[in-house]
């Protein structure tokens, strides 16, 4: 509808500004050689959802212009699913900024809740199936019972939705593992994966802000999310680890306390 588009046009824009933003704030921190890597990527990724969603828009604009009596349907629903995507996409890399300058301030606050991890594991596998089915691969969940205890639901979330988006993403398509263990004060998640590995000398790096092991830059991302992932892991007094194998793949471990 003309509301989704406007919402769209919109949303487009506020990110081109917070890509500005964005700039500014590395400008202020970075040595030259890393803000002009940063604008890069930042560019690239801001960018490479930008454009379907301009040339998607245009097209349905330009129907409507036509004032015809009715675009088909399923031209409609295709446009506006990519168009839906793409901005998705885009919300997500914006919203990592907006995490970024959250914990850059302080603001970074939780909202803790009495929670069933193993429930909220649940929903997080689920909501990746559909993803992992069409990407060929597999994702279960391994889990004891009482895996229950206080923390931020969104933020436990966002960390179990990094962990498996990168295990997917670095996983080379085969099957990849979410444990849950515990014991009375500490509950373990462990995701595995056997996919790509990490170079030990990159093991460090990853959990900086803006950090990637570089030969991997063709996979696309800001290396946000695992500098994310730490910071909601240690905000709630946890440990994040990694111990991986290149060629082999890496299994990633947060450490709660309940
Ligand atoms: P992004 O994936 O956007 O680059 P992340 O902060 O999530 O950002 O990850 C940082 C880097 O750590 C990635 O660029 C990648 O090099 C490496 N990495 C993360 N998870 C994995 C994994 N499961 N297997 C191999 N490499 C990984």
């Amino acid at each position: 509808t003309q509301a989704d588009l406007t919402t769209a046009q919109d949303l487009a824009r506020r990110a081109a500004l917070l890509l500005d933003n964005a700039i500014l704030y590395r400008e202020a921190r970075q040595s030259v050689l890393l803000r002009d890597e940063f604008l890069s990527i930042a560019s690239h990724e801001l960018k490479t959802p930008l454009t379907p969603l301009q040339l998607r828009l245009q097209s349905l604009r330009r129907e409507t212009q036509k004032g015809l009596p009715a675009i088909p349907t399923p031209v409609v629903a295709s446009q506006l699913e990519v168009v839906q995507r793409q901005v998705a996409k885009l919300s997500a890399l914006v919203n990592g900024l907006l995490d970024v300058s959250r914990i850059s301030s302080g603001r970074l606050t939780l909202d803790r809740e009495p929670l069933d991890l193993a429930e909220l594991a649940r929903d997080v596998v689920s909501r990746f199936s559909v993803t992992a089915t069409q990407a060929g691969c597999a994702v279960s969940l391994i889990t004891q019972d009482d895996m229950r205890g206080s923390w931020d639901r969104l933020r436990v979330d966002q960390v179990l939705t990094n962990l498996l988006t990168n295990a997917l993403k670095y996983g080379a398509g085969k099957p990849v593992v979410l444990r849950l263990s515990g014991d009375e004060a500490h509950v373990r998640i462990a995701v595995e994966d056997s996919g790509i590995g990490i170079a030990p000398e990159h093991l460090t790096r990853i959990f900086e802000r803006f950090g990637r092991a570089v030969s991997e830059r063709h996979y696309g991302g800001l290396g946000l999310g695992l500098y994310i992932t730490r910071q909601i892991v240690e905000s709630h007094g946890g440990e994040v680890h990694v111990h991986s194998t290149p060629g082999q793949g890496s299994r990633f471990e947060v450490v709660l306390p309940r």
